[in-house]
């Protein structure tokens, strides 16, 4: 019999402690230990008896094995293999995106936090049908789309929490007094913390499935049956019925006995996912999302321990949810920027996701309409089993949508925001009481200059992504510092409409109240959803028809549907192009193809309803209407997109066809963040596969007086990268002086 050996971790709650601890696996304990596994062990010269968590198995050992103690005992017996998988999840992510131990198991391991009890209020249908007939009627007459809502959603369910009706249904406690006085609803408040959202859904029946659902289906299932263990891409246009797919997968696999965990971003968790997924679970289902307190979230990962539910629905923190027996994970829109963290340790949920299904030989899906450009090329060369589900269920037109020149615009003497075209569509629906969606694509806005005359960007020689302005004159690449002096006429056809992209939602609202007098608009921004609630009392004015347009940045893109709008205006295309990274055209293809999306969902009404609806229609205003990612997102047409960009990334060697590792250094101390920058770059000059840039003043160089410097290192090895990783933090590790904090993001 080979021996067996034991990495252990003792204690996670001291930074001091941040290692593991090789032990010997005795003969006779071998049958018994697994990952996870709470053993006891002898520690320290005194050998005094301590508790540890096996993260580890393996049969190399890392010391003398002669010298390498034994464990004492099993405290644990039948501890969970969810724990086991979960300790060995925090090792992996150590190792790939650096860090402490300490910092991944704080990740993994749900915190422990007593559980608050809250006040619930349900809302409840009372009336009987015919009253509710008769009250139907007179709301649609009246109009009161917010009322008619409501009344539709419990129809269906029957019961609905309040919270779900104020934040998912959009509608506000005055239009519940309102039912309530007609004694068409009843609020119940009730005591409890077990299940965050109450209602009592009936299902709505799907009679058959598309042929494409049924394929995905069956693939997927009989795939996971004969021991496929690939990963699962599912490529299909918003309303191809993904969301169907995913239930029924999820239903086969809890059919069979194992439990599932559905990632989605948490701003497309919608009433309508909720409905869904309800209906078919019932109390075997539950949903995380930030609005959950702490106690309540811990509450959930118990009910999931102990077996109370079969599926965890929610954002990237849902990942971490202890089954007993997990057999499938689903990612949504897997390509949301959302599923990396942004602290240490910055993991993708993507590849955390894929890793824990492996951990588990359980199934993983991804699906999107717009495929990451990473997981697209993973389905292309077959590591990824792809699936594509290319037509509308419900044969909804797509939108028609125009490019628009500005050069040319400018050329014919319109110096507005708005195009001709955009103009005279918007009074088209002003004057038919449509609704107009603005969109001002400041995503990864920074300060690139631009000509508005040809279309010229200034760009890095060597890094291929736009130079941002700082100060008045002088412009810099981020990742290598690169500097140039910015002309006062463009170097292409030396104009002099060369210079920043300023304008912010709050002009554009000014502008379109003085070009459409008398206009309601809302905004929707940064400035404008600060405070808790906004965010939903804007989309829930909007939806209620209480204004005609809404402007707003990427927030308004994503996920709504109002039927009602019918035109949607995307003001500058081009800021999310030139952001300054290499990620820029895959998200202005994204967001773009969202936009275009949101227009026309309401689809035509027929002639003598009474109202007008038309077709959705799209302006794109772009200074780049050649540009490949304006195109393809201009006829939606991912295939062709994919394309261009991975050959892009390959010529400039960027992920996924090299990665990147971005080192950041902040350091109170200016001379010690240059000379931490400095070192570190020459410890990874010390490899000759990899190419160092920099190091450079970081995008924000300086934040809170603390001063920021960046290293890029770029090799087609990611395993190289981690290594570079782990010598830079044990060098920094063994120097006393150094006060300053890295932070590493690989692929960033
Ligand atoms: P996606 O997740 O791709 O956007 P959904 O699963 O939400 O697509 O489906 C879009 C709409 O079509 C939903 O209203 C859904 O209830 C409906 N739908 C899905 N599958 C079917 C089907 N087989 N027959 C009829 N309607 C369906
Ligand atoms: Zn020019
Ligand atoms: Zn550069």
């Amino acid at each position: 019999m080979s021996e067996l050996f034991a990495d252990i971790i003792i204690d996670i709650s001291t930074e001091r402690l941040d290692r593991t601890f090789q032990y010997r696996v005795p003969d006779e304990l071998k049958d018994r230990i697994s990952c996870g596994a709470l053993v006891s062990i002898p520690f320290g010269k005194g050998n005094r008896i301590i508790n540890g968590y096996i993260v580890n198995l393996t049969d190399t050992p890392e010391f003398d094995p002669e010298k390498t103690k034994d464990i004492a005992g099993i405290k644990d017996d039948n501890s969970e293999k969810a724990v086991g998988r979960l300790l060995s999840l925090a090792a992996w992510m150590k190792h790939h995106y650096g860090g402490t131990l300490i910092q991944s198991l704080k990740v993994v391991l749900p915190k422990k936090t007593p559980v608050k009890q809250v006040e619930q209020k349900t809302i409840r249908l009372t009336a009987d049908k015919k009253t509710i007939d008769v009250y139907v009627k007179e709301f649609e007459k009246k109009h009161q789309v917010a009322r008619l809502r409501l009344m539709y959603a419990l129809m269906e369910a029957g019961a609905m929490d309040k919270k779900l009706i104020t934040s998912k249904l959009a509608v506000g406690t005055p239009v519940i007094k309102a039912l309530e006085n007609r004694g068409l609803v009843k609020v119940d408040t009730t005591v409890s913390y077990r299940n965050p959202l109450v209602f009592e859904p009936h299902e709505k029946k799907i009679n058959t499935l598309s042929i494409d659902q049924k394929s995905v289906i069956d693939g997927i299932l009989s795939g996971y049956e004969k021991g496929d263990l690939r990963p699962a891409l599912i490529h299909g246009v918003t309303g191809s019925g993904k969301t169907e797919v995913y239930i029924d997968i999820i239903e086969g696999m809890v059919k069979k006995g194992y439990q599932a965990i559905m990632l989605i971003p948490e701003i497309a968790l919608t009433y309508q996912t909720v409905m869904r997924f309800s209906a078919r679970f019932k109390d075997r289902v539950s949903f995380i999302h930030s609005k959950l307190s702490p106690g309540e979230r811990y509450d959930q990962f118990l009910r999931a321990r102990s077996g109370e539910l079969d599926v965890m629905i929610g954002p990237r923190s849902a990942l971490f949810t202890p089954f007993p027996n997990l057999g499938i994970i689903i990612m949504d829109e897997e390509h949301e920027t959302s599923y990396k963290s942004e602290q240490m340790p910055k993991y993708h949920a993507r590849e955390a996701a894929e890793k824990l299904a492996s951990l588990w030989g359980a199934a993983f899906v991804m699906g999107s309409a717009t495929p990451s450009v990473e997981s697209y090329l993973k389905a292309m060369n077959g590591t990824y089993n792809l699936y594509e589900m290319p037509e509308r269920i419900t044969g909804g037109e797509l939108p028609v949508v125009y490019t628009v020149d500005l050069r040319k615009e400018l050329a014919n003497g319109n110096r507005s925001i708005f195009s001709e075209r955009l103009r005279s569509l918007m009074e088209d629906r002003l004057s038919h009481r449509e609704q107009i969606m603005l969109f001002l694509n400041r995503r990864g806005f920074s300060s690139f200059v631009s000509c508005r005359k040809c279309g010229f960007v200034y760009k890095c020689p060597h890094c291929d992504v736009s130079l941002s302005l700082h100060g008045d004159k002088k412009l810099h690449c981020h990742y290598c510092g690169y500097t140039a002096p910015m002309e006062p006429l463009c170097p292409e056809c030396a104009s002099r409409y060369i210079g920043g992209m300023k304008a912010g939602t709050e002009q554009v609202e000014k502008l379109v109240h003085r070009e459409f007098p008398g206009v309601r608009t809302l905004r929707m921004d940064m400035d404008t959803t600060r405070k808790k609630g906004d965010y939903d009392r804007i989309l829930s004015s909007f939806a209620n028809e209480e204004a005609d347009v809404l402007i707003g940045t990427q927030m308004i893109v994503k996920g709504h549907d109002f039927p009602n709008v019918t035109l949607m205006g995307i003001l500058a295309a081009d800021m999310s192009l030139y952001s300054g990274d290499y990620r820029a055209a895959e998200r202005t293809f994204e967001l773009l193809t969202q936009a275009a999306g949101r227009a026309g969902r309401g689809g035509i009404l027929p002639e003598g309803s009474g109202v007008r609806r038309s077709m959705g229609e799209v302006v794109i205003q772009t200074y780049s209407p050649d540009n490949y990612a304006v195109v393809a997102a201009s006829q939606q047409n991912y295939q062709k997109f994919f394309e261009e960009e991975s050959f892009y990334r390959k010529i400039g060697s960027y992920p996924p066809e090299g990665h990147l590792l971005q080192i950041l250094i902040e350091d109170k101390n200016l001379k010690n963040a240059s000379s931490a920058s400095e070192d570190i770059a020459r410890i990874c000059r010390k490899s000759e596969e990899v190419q160092v840039i920099g190091p450079a003043d970081a995008a924000i160089a300086r934040i809170n007086d603390v001063y920021r410097r960046v290293v890029y290192v770029k090799c087609s090895d990611y395993e190289k990268l981690a290594c570079i990783k782990d010598e830079i933090e044990l060098d920094r590790m063994q120097r006393e002086d150094f006060r300053g904090h890295i932070e590493f993001d690989f692929d960033p």
